[in-house]
Order: C-alpha cells, then structure tokens, then sequence
C-alpha cells in the first residue's frame, strides 16, 4: 500500500510538472503569434428562429502554433487570464470583428458579431475606450457589435463598480450585451437589473439533453419564457438537431446557435452560407 501511495505522488508530482513545462511553453509561444498576428478568428453563425434567416455571428479566437500544434480556447483563454496576456488576445479579435462587420455592412449583410471578453478583461479602466476606438478607427458602427460575458463575470462584475460603469458606457453607445452560458450556476435574476443585458444565452448542456427529459423541457421553456416577460432576447446554444430546434421553435426561442445551422467557419464560408 505505501509503495502504491508513494508512486502516485510521484506520478502526481511529475504531472504537474508537466502541466507547468506546457503552461509556460504556450505562454512563451502566444506571445510570439500575438507579435505575428498568428492568432485566427473564426465565426459561427447566429439564426433567428422567426425570420429564419442568419442575424449574426460568434467571434472564436483559434490558434495553431507550428511547434505546439492546435490550442483550444479551453486551454489558451485560462493560461491567457493567468498570465495576462488576454487583453492582448482581446484588442485583437476586437479589432477583427469590427473590420468583419465593416466588410460585411459594405456588402449589405448587416450581420451582427459577438465577441466573448472575459472579467479581467473589463478590469481595465480602459477597456470602454479601447472598444470604443477599435469602432472610430474601423468605421464601425456600434450596433452591430455584441459582448458576451459570462454568468461567472456577471457575480464578479456586481461587486465592482467600475466594470459595471464600463458596461453601462458601452451600452449606452448602442453595444449589445449578451448573458452567455445561462444556467450554469452562477445565475442571479438581479443581474437582470443591474447590468444591461439585452440577451440571453441558455448553456449548450441545457440543449444537448433537451430531448431527453420533460424535466429539461420544462427547465428551458421556463428561461424562454422567464426571457419573454422580462423582454430579454434568447438564444439558445449548441443546436444540434432538428428535434431541438423544433422545440424551441414551439417554445417561442428567439435565436439559436449550433453544428445544426453551422460549426465555426471562416469570413468567406459566412457569406456562402448567407446567400
Ligand atoms: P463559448 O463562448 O460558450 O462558445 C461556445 C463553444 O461551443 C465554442 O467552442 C463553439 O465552437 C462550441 N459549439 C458551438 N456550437 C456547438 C454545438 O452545436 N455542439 C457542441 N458540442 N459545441 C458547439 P470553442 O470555440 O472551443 O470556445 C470555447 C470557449 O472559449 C468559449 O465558450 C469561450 O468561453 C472561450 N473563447 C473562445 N474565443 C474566445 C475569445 O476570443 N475571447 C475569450 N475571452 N474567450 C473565448
Ligand atoms: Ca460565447
Ligand atoms: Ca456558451
Ligand atoms: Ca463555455
């Protein structure tokens, strides 16, 4: 038993190191692609479920380095938050999605683009004007950008008045918040009043098992229906079959976003999939 106990420390201890040796190997490599602008962005497409046509598109930050190979956003956002180097990742793809809106304005697609940016993020005092000058410098207007922050931000951010003042500027400007990953814990009515959230977005596992049980039926067209009288938008994410989509359809779901309509894909597969 003591052999045993001492070798899973030692296994234990030596996947730790590991992890640390990866962690600082991704830190020292994002720094270079940020420097090269090595970073890619992909969109995935926003339906609405009523006009039955493509409204928008989620901004997702990708990242393939040539020594380190394929680093999901599960792994590079958290190591980013850590290390700080998010705000880099943000004023980037920031900068992205409004040159995409521009582009697709000019072409008459109006799509709207969301961008994920995390509480350390709105930390910086800063960060309502970095927004606001990506917009000048790009041209763009502030309606077609959307923010999503997650419910984890939003307990944060009601304890600090200062991201609270950021988002309220922006709001005011005529950016969209959206309230991702909706029901997954941290959830709390009184965000409703106290941050200007416009839309709601219920959490992909709430989806996956919608079919699966009159308990989860009832569960999503509650928030559907919590959204309708609080006049919020809902969208739901990770649809992926015509079975759910048809349900929340009947449960009077605003939007969806799922492999149903489209994975992630580039600017130029966006358009095919408009037209
Ligand atoms: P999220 O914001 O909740 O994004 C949704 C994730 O679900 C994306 O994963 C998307 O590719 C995936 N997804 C979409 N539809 C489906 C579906 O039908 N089925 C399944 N199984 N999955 C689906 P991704 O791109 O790997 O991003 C993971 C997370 O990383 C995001 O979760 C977001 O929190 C974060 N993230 C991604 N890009 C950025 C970024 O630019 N900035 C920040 N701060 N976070 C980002
Ligand atoms: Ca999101
Ligand atoms: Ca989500
Ligand atoms: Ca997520």
């Amino acid at each position: 038993v003591r052999e045993a106990g001492g070798n899973s420390i030692t296994s234990l201890s030596s996947a730790s190191h590991k992890a640390l040796h990866r962690k600082s190997l991704i830190e020292k490599r994002l720094l270079l692609a940020l420097d090269q602008e090595n970073l890619e962005v992909l969109y995935q497409p926003q339906y609405d479920l009523s006009r039955e046509k493509i409204i928008g598109v989620e901004a997702l930050v990708r990242w393939e380095d040539e020594e380190i190979g394929v680093v999901s956003p599960d792994e590079l956002i958290p190591i980013a938050e850590e290390t700080g180097l998010i705000n880099d990742i943000g004023s980037f793809v920031i900068e992205k999605a409004c040159n995409q809106a521009v582009e697709w304005s000019k072409k008459g697609l109006g799509l709207k683009v969301s961008i994920n940016l995390s509480v350390r993020e709105f930390r910086d005092k800063n960060m309502a004007k970095t927004i606001m000058n990506s917009l000048t410098n790009t041209g763009c207007p502030a309606h077609l950008i959307q923010i999503e922050i997650t419910e984890k931000f939003a307990l944060e951010a009601e304890a600090e008045s200062n991201i609270i003042k950021q988002m309220k500027i922006l709001a005011n400007e005529g950016i969209t918040f959206v309230l991702d990953d909706f029901g997954t814990g941290y959830a709390s009515f009184r965000y409703m009043q106290l941050l200007p959230i416009e839309i709601l977005k219920i959490d992909q596992t709430f989806i996956h098992s919608l079919m699966m049980s009159d308990k989860n039926q009832k569960l999503v067209n509650g928030i559907v229906q919590f959204g309708k009288s609080m006049n919020i938008t809902v969208l739901a994410e990770g649809v992926e079959t015509e079975e759910q989509l048809q349900q929340l359809k009947q449960f009077g779901c605003n939007y969806i976003q799922g492999f149903l309509i489209s994975k992630p894909v580039n600017e130029k597969e966006i358009e095919r999939l408009v037209k």
